[in-house]
């Protein structure tokens, strides 16, 4: 793994000394442990989780400036794309929010396994995290929800002036479309769409880049089963 990730952050132009690349390989090789157990990834060789996940997940650092920025990453899962990021920024803060609590507990372990004792692990629904309205600098979503829906879900965590950065497949155009109107009731403004291909392999990804513009009408988010039978379209 550590030669992958040391050839794909050079090829992303991203500076990682030799302890980030190990934390990052130690987290991989923690997590595809803890893959036998729990259902946490698809991905199981290591070579493929360096690239689809870690390398995946560093790309953000290329669209955006994460230095000392309180981060959110909503869904997180196994820590994708949050975990990564902060090994890459020491100085920013990551949350990262699952609504699965095993997943939380696991990704909290893994965290202390290689000495990220500073990531708060949340259990809980995005939507319903009223303590944390306009509290991120960042929030950060990879494979969770359309961006209509999405859009809610994270939006309302950003304070104004910050970013909403959604991790996508590079033929988003129309689900950004689609999602346009959420994000402007939201708050939001959508600013571009960044395609890059992944160091390694031939997959090209998405990032729909959105600035939070305005503070977020009171009455959103809704409850998730509002959310999913009327996504937010004009
Ligand atoms: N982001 C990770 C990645 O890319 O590897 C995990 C993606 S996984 C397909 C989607 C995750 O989103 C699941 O772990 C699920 O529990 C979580 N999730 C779905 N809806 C959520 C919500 N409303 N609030 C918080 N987490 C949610």
């Amino acid at each position: 793994m550590e030669d992958i990730l040391r050839q794909g952050l050079a090829e992303l132009g991203l500076a990682a000394g030799e302890e980030q690349i190990g934390a990052m390989a130690a987290y991989g090789r923690w997590m595809l442990a803890a893959n036998e157990t729990t259902n946490l990834t698809a991905i199981t060789e290591p070579e493929a989780a360096a690239r689809l996940h870690f390398l995946d997940s560093a790309a953000l650092l290329t669209v955006a400036d994460f230095a000392g920025k309180d981060v959110v990453d909503v869904g997180s899962g196994a820590g994708f794309p949050g975990v990564p990021l902060r090994i890459l920024r020491p100085d920013m803060r990551l949350t990262c929010l699952d609504s699965v609590g095993k997943k939380m507990d696991l990704v909290r372990e893994g965290c202390l396994a290689v000495g990220l004792g500073d990531v708060t692990c949340l259990w809980g629904r995005a939507e319903e995290m009223g303590q944390l309205r306009e509290r991120f600098d960042i929030a950060v979503s990879r494979a969770v929800a359309e961006l209509d829906m999405l859009a809610e879900l994270c939006l309302p965590l950003v304070r104004p002036g910050g970013l909403f950065l959604a991790m996508k497949k590079p033929d988003c155009d129309d689900e950004a479309a689609r999602g346009t109107f959420a994000v402007k009731a939201l708050g939001g403004q959508v600013r571009q769409i960044r395609r890059y291909t992944v160091p390694g392999t031939d997959t090209v990804h998405a990032v729909v880049v959105i600035e939070k513009v305005r503070t977020t009408p009171a009455q959103y988010p809704r409850r998730w089963a509002q959310i999913k039978k009327k996504p937010l379209r004009g």
